[in-house]
């Protein structure tokens, strides 16, 4: 079968012919329907060394993925060949207390787990060939009906990040708060959708690029900022004075993370999920009081099946541009050149 594999670390990806894989036993093999090209990739092409994480290449990409099952492993029961499904990403040890509950991002055991702290796409082989080997059956989430693999596969990580992070801001999310997300790529135009969706919330958005200003205003925005020296002036105008209640920072740089302490509420969230490398400097004068300031990584278990049920009735959709596995790497491209709207889905 074909799969696109990143052969080493700072490598181009290469799409090659390897064996398919057979399922051994408590394993499932998926028929890739569709596999989302996530930002991070492009760090893991052009900017991770040796060390950066616990698990190394070559792997094949892909960690947002969905399919039908191909083939079943020895006792794996309650799935069925044919079936579509959705591949639960981050793949923990199985069994340590943050596994048990569904949320192996934060497994305290990586040792155990198939890519140390990583997952398909991301040290064990990904969603970017025409199969895919998933280790454990419990990582298969089938997908409920109205949902198909093209646009399953995006929320298994673009929608189920901001989702995870979304979430736990809930109770602040009342009416006349307001939501702030800054950045509005892949992860933050859904994140605007799942506001909409779940919360009250007036929902502002921030980005550098007028393109992703129409797109956060196709996917419900209240307020497109393009993001300046005024920004955070103009949010707290646009609040009252007040302020945001959360900002979901889906850049995570250094300016980014300023305009977020500057534009916050008291007692808000400032939720880091982009992987932009920033710092903040927090101090008792620096932030807001009671600004509860955290990163997030990815989501449980649980959480997926919610986004997949928010995307079946069509409240949640992704924005996706579909590719042929051939033509993954241009996809790639155009993500680094800023001229990709939304996602892309690669389908095999
Ligand atoms: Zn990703
Ligand atoms: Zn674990």
């Amino acid at each position: 079968m074909r799969a696109l594999r990143l052969p080493g670390w700072k490598s181009e990806p290469e799409l090659i012919e390897v064996d398919e894989p057979t399922p051994g036993p408590g394993q499932v093999v998926v028929k890739i329907g569709g596999a989302g090209a996530c930002h991070s990739d492009l760090h893991l092409m052009h900017d991770f060394e040796a060390g950066a994480v616990p698990w190394n290449p070559p792997f094949t990409l892909g960690h947002e993925n969905a399919g039908w099952v191909h083939a079943l492993g020895a006792g794996v029961t309650g799935l069925e060949v044919g079936q579509s499904v959705a591949v639960y990403g981050p793949w923990g040890c199985g069994t340590c207390a943050r596994c048990r509950v569904g949320v192996d991002p934060y497994c305290e055991n990586i040792a155990a787990a198939p890519a140390p702290g990583g997952g398909g796409g991301l040290g064990a082989d990904g969603g970017m060939a025409d199969y895919q080997l998933v280790p454990d059956a419990r990582h298969i989430v089938p997908l409920p009906d109205g949902l198909d693999p093209v646009r399953a596969a995006p929320l298994t990580d673009a929608g189920l990040t901001p989702y995870h992070a979304i979430r736990r801001s809930w109770p602040k999310l009342v009416p006349g708060s307001t939501a702030v997300v800054i950045g509005v790529g892949g992860l933050g135009h859904v994140g605007i959708q799942i506001l909409k969706a779940t919360t009250a919330a007036r929902v502002v958005a921030v980005d550098t690029r007028d393109a992703a200003l129409r797109l956060a205003e196709e996917c419900g925005a209240d307020l497109a900022l393009l993001s300046g020296a005024g920004t955070a002036d103009d949010i707290r105008r646009a609040t009252g004075g007040r302020g945001a209640d959360l900002i979901l920072d889906c850049v995570g740089a250094d300016p980014t993370l300023a305009l977020g302490a500057a534009a916050a509420r008291t007692v808000g969230d400032l939720t880091i999920v982009g992987i932009g490398g920033g710092t903040l400097p927090v101090g008792f004068f620096s932030v807001p009081y009671e600004l509860s300031i955290q990163t997030t990584y990815w989501g449980s278990r649980p959480e997926l099946v919610e986004v997949l049920d928010l995307g079946a009735r069509g409240l949640v959709r992704p924005k996706a541009t579909t590719y042929p596995l051939e033509e993954a790497v241009t996809a790639y491209r155009q993500m680094r050149d800023g001229t990709l709207d939304g996602r892309a889905v690669i389908v095999p």
